[in-house]
């Protein structure tokens, strides 16, 4: 429960809520020190609202004008997202549109980085392994789907460096995710790989990696003294329990969760609990103002 009575299993009844002494005191960290401050956000259920059709997934337009409002002013500012960085580049407009140029994206869990400021890509190969499971998956799909009509709209998403199963579109999803984790699992074992479990999709990757390396990767570069984090989903957990180490050891930060009913064990995790995406816009809007404010 939040310290202000916000039960962690309900979303937050505000568009945004302060749950702990960290959560509270954080936006008058950023104030205090907005040079110092680094802001590493997750993309889909945080950023942009999650999609049927993760293709077509976009930023909102008042987050983006958030973050095009601070970037410049704080030590970074991070997409840290299981995407590759060319989704993010075109799904929140950072060429396309002014205001983000000192943005970084570490996609693929970090494996993939781009820095606007530079344009430079970093991109390694693709591994065997990866590519063989996409045909193996695709193929798979294509029989399961074409045998159980349940199974309809499964969907393989070959995302480069991973690839992912998706069952929100299936015409059960309770059956595609229970055929969709034993397909994983199977496929991630013959091939070595590593499956990770997010809402209603199952990734596969090469290299275990994860948001928090990535986000201690770029901690250790920028040196901030404040850190905040925002995700939604499993896959941010590592993270945010990075900034929770961090909170603990007396430094300013916060770890923001955009909360969603599909997830609502993260909430327990938040200091400041955000209903979804549009909670975070709001929330990113007063970290703006505050930044703002002291320039
Ligand atoms: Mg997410």
């Amino acid at each position: 429960m939040c310290d202000d009575g916000v039960m962690t299993d309900t979303p937050p009844r505000l568009s945004w809520t302060a749950c702990t002494a960290a959560g509270r005191s954080v936006l008058d960290a950023v104030a205090h020190d907005p040079a110092g401050t680094m802001l590493a956000l997750d993309f889909d259920g945080t950023l942009a609202p999650i999609v049927d059709d993760p293709t077509t997934s976009r930023i909102l337009p008042e987050s983006r004008q958030a973050l095009a409002r601070m970037c410049d002013d704080l030590a970074g500012c991070a997409i840290v997202t299981g995407r590759p960085v060319d989704d993010v580049r075109r799904m929140a407009e950072i060429d396309s549109l002014p205001g983000l140029e000192r943005l970084v994206v570490l996609g693929q869990y970090g494996v993939e980085r781009y820095d606007a400021a530079t344009g430079q890509v970093r991109s390694p190969e693709v591994p065997d392994a990866v590519r063989k499971a996409v045909e193996e998956l695709r193929s798979a799909v294509d029989e399961l789907v074409a045998g159980d009509a349940r199974l309809a709209g499964l969907h393989v998403e070959d995302k480069g460096r991973a690839v992912a199963l998706h069952t929100r579109r299936a015409a059960d999803r309770q059956v595609a995710w229970t055929v969709a984790s034993k397909l994983a699992d199977e496929v991630a074992t013959r091939r070595g790989l590593h499956a990770e479990e997010g809402r209603e999709v199952i990734e596969l990757t090469g290299t275990p990696t994860s948001k928090a390396r990535a986000l201690s990767e770029l901690i250790d570069e920028r040196h901030p003294r404040v850190v905040l984090m925002a995700g939604d989903d499993l896959g941010d957990v590592p993270a945010l329990d990075l900034v929770g180490r961090w909170i603990e050891e007396g430094a300013p930060g916060a770890r923001i969760v955009s909360y969603s009913a599909e997830q609502p064990a993260l909430a327990g995790r938040a200091d400041v609990l955000c209903d979804g995406p549009h909670g975070v816009a709001a929330f990113l809007r007063e970290v703006a103002n505050r930044v703002d404010d002291t320039w």
